[in-house]
């Protein structure tokens, strides 16, 4: 494990920068066989990773491996592709530039820097890194000290595979991280909150050093009338309680047509009973929130509206109940922030127009979600409102299909990633335009007399 007391970070950038210079990392053979490398250290460390995020989190083992260590996919899905992706591009050239011609070049960028989050410790480090290692730059991983077990695995995992001139984990909280941001990395990658995310893009600036911000907000769920009843409630569910709430793109709120709110309620009251039982405190599938901070944050947004069904807390064990809140207004303190927690507020609404303004009248949300069979609504939802990724009729799919970039819009974040995005992400697009020696023009060499009439004939 290096942390910034064995050897001081601005030794190990040095040593990167140093390694990155030899060019190996450029070699598209080398970047294969480095994911190749950190496919089998996630294979061969699978149990010391669910244990690290059941210490860490209370993570059932499914969750584990559904949202964490299932980020092999993604470097399945980079492998794949890579050499399709480090091709050069060809790029069309005007008519007047019939003897040139252009291309594209994807080169890496250097030392990049990854900041991770607690909520997905794991693969919220990994999947950021796949892009890293593609397209071929070094790179320095922050896990987030809030998962202290996961920190500590990623610490000791990452030395045992990669040398640290290439890969290097360093552990800690706030501090470490200032004091990385007060070193020149040729890019950020951060997730986390949007608070934060300030703090990051304003320490970047100094350097000019561009981020991607993966932040959070209010993902809206929207509940129309033209439904399976059963299907929805169901995914609502899941999308909402798995982690226990503390997933970026967890339902945060339901915006549900009045007509159907009854029924609504009703469902989400029986699948939580059928996914975690008459106790969810006991159930082997339901996590606990991450720290004493955050439970208390949540404990007090508890104080609005009316329960449903849940509202028990334990704050020894870090417990709150999948909670299913009604009667509750838009300026409810649980309305003005990001819940990040096991707690779903219902909002009816009997106009549309009116929940649509709703919506767009707060901070661009990092999803959007749409339970209606209706393509007009469908069509309408997509049109008139902006987040940074849409699900119609699921919730939380979207982030685990690696065609479609993943990332926030507005106060959500900045850039996206996953698949060929975090390939781009990381990767500078280099133009490159090529003459000959056939011919010379001489229309745009001075002296210019004569030759402007030939200029105005080009504005068509
Ligand atoms: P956080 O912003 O508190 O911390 C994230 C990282 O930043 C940690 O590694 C932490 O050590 C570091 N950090 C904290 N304070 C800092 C400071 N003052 N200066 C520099 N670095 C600092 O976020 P979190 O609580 O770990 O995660 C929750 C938030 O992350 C939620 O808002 C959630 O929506 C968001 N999130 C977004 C995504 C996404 O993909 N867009 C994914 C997961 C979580």
């Amino acid at each position: 494990m290096i942390t910034e007391l064995s050897i001081p970070v601005a030794d190990i950038i040095r040593k990167q920068r140093e390694f990155f210079q030899t060019g190996k990392t450029k070699d598209v053979a080398f970047r294969i066989a480095q994911l190749k490398i950190l496919k089998q250290a996630i294979l061969e460390n699978e149990q010391e990773i669910v244990q690290a995020l059941k210490a860490d989190l209370n993570k059932a083992e499914f969750e584990a491996y559904a949202t964490e260590i299932l980020v092999t996919k993604e470097i399945d899905y980079a492998i794949k592709h890579i050499k399709d992706w480090t091709k050069a591009q060809k790029a069309a050239v005007p008519i007047e530039f019939f003897q040139y011609s252009a291309k594209i070049y994807s080169e890496p960028l250097g030392v990049v820097l990854i900041i991770g989050p607690w909520n997905y410790p794991f693969n919220l480090i990994i999947a950021p890194l796949v892009g890293a290692i593609a397209a071929g730059n070094c790179t320095f991983l922050k896990p987030s000290e809030l998962a202290p077990h996961t920190s500590n695995f990623l610490a000791g995992m990452i030395p045992k595979y990669f040398d640290p001139a290439y890969i290097a984990v360093v552990e800690g909280g706030v501090e470490t991280s200032q004091n990385l941001l007060a070193e020149k990395f040729d890019y950020i990658f951060f997730t986390g909150g949007t608070s934060v995310g300030r703090i990051v893009m304003e320490a970047a600036a100094k350097h000019l050093t561009p981020v991607t911000l993966e932040l959070g907000g209010k993902s809206p769920c929207i509940v129309d009338t033209e439904i399976n009843l059963e299907h929805t409630v169901k995914r609502i569910t899941w999308g909402k309680f798995i982690n226990a709430g503390q997933t970026c793109i967890a339902p945060d709120y339901i915006l549900v047509d009045k007509k159907i709110k009854t029924n609504l309620i009703e469902g989400l009251k029986k699948t939580i009973k059928e996914f975690y039982g008459d106790n969810p405190a006991s159930s082997p599938d339901y996590a606990r929130i991450i720290s004493q901070k955050h439970f208390d944050r949540l404990a007090n947004l508890l104080k609005n509206g009316e329960f449903v069904i849940g509202g028990e807390t334990n704050r020894e064990e870090r417990y709150i109940a999948p909670t299913v809140v009604d009667n509750i207004s838009w300026e409810d303190a649980i309305m003005q922030e990001e819940i990040f927690g096991p707690i779903l507020p219902i909002i009816e609404y009997s106009d549309i127009t009116e929940a649509i303004a709703l919506i767009n009248s707060r901070p661009k949300p990092l999803a959007l979600y749409l339970f209606s069979q209706n393509k007009n609504l469908q069509k309408r939802i997509l049109q008139e409102t902006s987040s940074g990724g849409v699900c119609l009729n699921d919730t939380v799919m979207h982030c685990g299909v690696s065609s479609l970039p993943f990332g926030g819009v507005g106060d959500s974040g900045i850039g996206s990633y996953h698949g060929k995005a975090s390939f781009d992400t990381f990767s500078h697009r280099k133009s490159v335009l090529k003459n000959s020696f056939l011919l010379d023009l001489k229309w745009r060499y001075a002296p210019y007399e004569g030759k402007l009439a030939f200029l105005k004939r080009l504005l068509g």
